[in-house]
């Protein structure tokens, strides 16, 4: 249960006062439904009105406020033309200026003879200054409060700054005093103030310097709510290992059979992995570890190992890719692995006949089965194991693995291997998955050519294409990427369509095309006669993306590459390259290209590290846009930016794990604080894995 002094932060927008209902509206689209969204909705600009000159003394385009006697109103003859309010102070006059007026809202609140405070932009029109509907209008004594500093907050259509500053202001007064969870001694040496200090701090700036990232103030906030995702993560692994697994020792019989098979050597990362998976394997508690390996780094092999040593303890084991065209490269893979093996490999996917379905469920259920490969389908209901003892998912680049950590939570005692495609800068790999277990495929296996990577626009194209058709004279086979994006899917596909017809007449038969759109018995034809060198040229959206294999495949060309994620980009050169022949990628992209853009091309030119390209991309793009924030399972952090604030992550993470070393039910003082922190965070899941909650 959330505890009770949070209460006033957790209701709706519209208990505020002065909060109705359209207001409410927009503020939820803008901000978010509750009271406590408001508090983490941070100024991103300033107005600072407490310039003060004469008038005479005013320049023209800056914010003043000042004091002056009302003269006289000026309704216009005509109405197009705008309401005037003359005003003066003992240097000089100006004039107030008002379109489509309301005369008696200006004269109530104009009243000529008195003295008014007035704030504003100052603009000169011919040889005088005029303010333009003035921000404030106020009796004299108002001065002091229209004298100061306010805060500009990102707006929404529909959402004007004075109500939503309104509204924020009377979130923070309704904001309880809360207890420290910070460690005293930590927050003495980084010099930050207490919670409800920095809050109120970070919405009243001073200057534009106290906007910035690095501020105290801004990086205590950061840090909480960093504290308060690692301290979630943290329970939840507790839980996990608490959960009982079981202990899967195998006797290397049938790795022994495999690796002789293997037309080469286990690269030193391959071996690593396996061996630390093993030990895992051998805990009494559950396995729950990451494998992250480049494109092409080889993680098949360690997933196969993985596997096998379920296997060879008699239990079963199941691979589940996140494609339908991965799950059956993938059976295919193992199926001629394991030839020799005397394992039983089936293959289960949401299509297919369903005799054949059944029957495949049936073996599973029985134990004849000794290897399961699939799709997501592996793990609906209706599919019965005889003794699952390991899940290997592969997730190439997505992050799924949050929500599986849960699912694994509630599942029997199967031990669960997640791969991914490495692109995972450390940062997001700790608010992620918090102090995940994990193995990394450093090195690629010997004997891969370098991709020699360029970067073109794509008025060049002519000259590109003579170049594939030289490539494919001297035998190259070649993939040709178009860009699909969901909102503008029927343009994209007809582009698609439009490039492979074009090729057509070059390439003849020669030239296939797959995208997502298309039957998957048509799409698996043309990859495989891809494979199978019956075509030189592919033309295909991001479906060849994840995981494909083709080995001969030595030249990539995207189009429009400038639309693609970083990371997506990296995985897509990955297809190439993969055996002994050097590879090459060119990047096509529609001029003119930012300078954001152009930079972010050049990171692929430069280095083929795909950690390094994570990382910059993380730095130029924000973590959201990098995978997709919604499809990434990645915990929204609204306070913290990853990108700046990396280092308080690693601290945060220590923090977190010490605490529950020490008081692993949460119930000192400061835990109790901790608690708070859990649920003002609204990681209300976590914080009900305490025992005492
Ligand atoms: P990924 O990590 O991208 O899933 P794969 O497992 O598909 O990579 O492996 C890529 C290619 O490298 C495959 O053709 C595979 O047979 C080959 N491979 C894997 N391990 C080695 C190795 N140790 N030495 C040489 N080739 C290897
Ligand atoms: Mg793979």
């Amino acid at each position: 249960m959330r505890p009770d002094i949070l209460n006033p932060l957790f209701a709706p927008v519209n208990t505020l006062p002065g909060v109705g209902p359209r207001i409410a509206k927009a503020i939820e689209h803008c901000a978010g439904p509750l009271v406590v969204d408001l508090l983490w909705h941070l100024p991103s600009g300033l107005i600072d009105r407490r310039f003060s000159p004469t008038i005479a003394a005013a320049p023209a385009g800056v914010i003043v406020t000042l004091k002056v006697r009302v003269e006289s109103h000026h309704k216009p003859a005509v109405r197009r033309l705008p309401y005037k309010v003359r005003c003066s102070d003992e240097s000089g006059e100006l004039t107030l200026v008002f379109f489509h007026a309301r005369e008696k809202y200006l004269l109530e609140n104009l009243p000529v003879g008195e003295i008014r405070v007035i704030s504003g932009r100052t603009e000169r029109y011919g040889d005088e200054i005029q303010l333009v509907h003035p921000d404030h209008i106020a009796p004299e004594d108002e001065i002091e409060n229209i004298l100061s500093v306010e805060p500009v907050y990102p707006l929404t259509a529909g959402l004007n700054l004075k109500p939503l500053s309104k509204a924020i202001q009377a979130a923070l007064e309704r904001t309880p005093e809360l207890p420290e969870w910070c460690d005293p001694a930590y927050l003495a040496r980084q010099d930050w103030p207490p919670w409800n200090t920095a809050l109120l701090a970070a919405h009243h700036p001073d200057s534009e310097a106290d906007l910035e990232a690095n501020t105290k103030v801004r990086e205590r906030l950061a840090y909480d709510e960093l504290l308060a995702n690692q301290m979630a993560l943290a329970l939840l692994r507790a839980s996990l290992q608490r959960a009982s697994g079981c202990e899967t020792k195998g006797d290397g019989r049938l790795r022994e059979i495999v690796r002789t098979g293997l037309p080469f050597t286990l690269t030193a990362g391959q071996l690593s992995a396996i061996e630390e998976i093993e030990a895992d394997l051998m805990q009494p508690h559950r396995m729950l570890r990451l494998l992250q390996g480049d494109v092409g780094s080889g993680k098949t092999v360690v997933a196969l190992f993985t596997m096998l040593i379920a296997v060879e303890a008699g239990a079963q084991a199941a691979l589940m890719a996140p494609t339908e065209l991965l799950a059956r490269q993938h059976f295919a893979t193992l199926e001629k692995l394991l030839a020799e093996s005397g394992v039983t490999v089936a293959l289960l996917t949401g299509r297919g006949k369903k005799s054949e379905r059944e029957a495949v469920l049936a073996s599973l259920a029985a134990g004849a089965i000794d290897i399961a490969v699939g799709t997501h389908a592996l793990f609906q209901s209706g599919v019965e194991f005889s003794d699952l003892a390991v899940a290997v998912v592969d997730e190439q680049h997505r992050f799924g693995v949050h929500q599986r950590m849960t699912l694994a939570a509630k599942g029997k005692g199967v031990d669960v291997l997640v791969m991914t495609a490495t692109p995972i800068p450390r940062t997001l790999m700790l608010t992620a998955y918090g102090d995940l277990q994990s193995s990394r495929l450093h090195e690629k296996p010997a004997g891969r050519a370098a991709v020699e990577t360029r970067v073109l626009p794509i008025n060049r194209l002519d000259e590109v294409i003579d170049g594939i058709q030289r490539a494919v004279e001297g035998g190259a086979r070649v993939y040709w990427i178009c860009p699909l994006v969901e909102e503008s899917e029927a343009v994209d596909l007809a582009a698609v369509a439009e490039r492979h017809a074009q090729f057509e007449n070059i390439f003849a038969a020669r030239v296939g095309l797959v995208h997502g759109r298309m039957k998957s018995d048509d799409k698996d034809a043309a990859m495989s006669a891809f494979a199978g060198g019956d075509l030189d040229v592919l033309v295909a959206t991001t479906v060849i993306e994840v995981g494909i294999d083709v080995p001969d495949a030595t030249i990539i060309v995207v189009e429009h590459a400038e639309r693609f994620g970083l990371a997506q980009l990296h995985q897509l050169r990955g297809r190439v390259g993969r055996a002994d022949k050097a590879g090459n990628c060119l990047l096509l992209y529609a001029p003119p290209l930012g300078e954001t853009a152009r930079a972010r091309l050049e990171i692929l030119r430069e280095t083929d590290d795909g950690f390094r390209i994570a990382e910059e991309d993380l730095k130029l793009r924000g973590a959201g846009e990098l995978l997709g924030t919604r499809q990434s399972g990645l915990p929204e952090l609204r306070l913290a930016d990853l990108a700046r604030h990396g280092e308080l992550l690693a601290t945060a993470r220590d923090d977190a794990r010490l605490i529950l070393e020490r008081d692993p039910e949460l119930k000192s003082e400061r835990s109790q604080a901790l608690r708070i922190l859990l649920y003002l965070f609204e990681r209300d899941a976590a914080a009900r894995y305490l025992r005492s909650a």
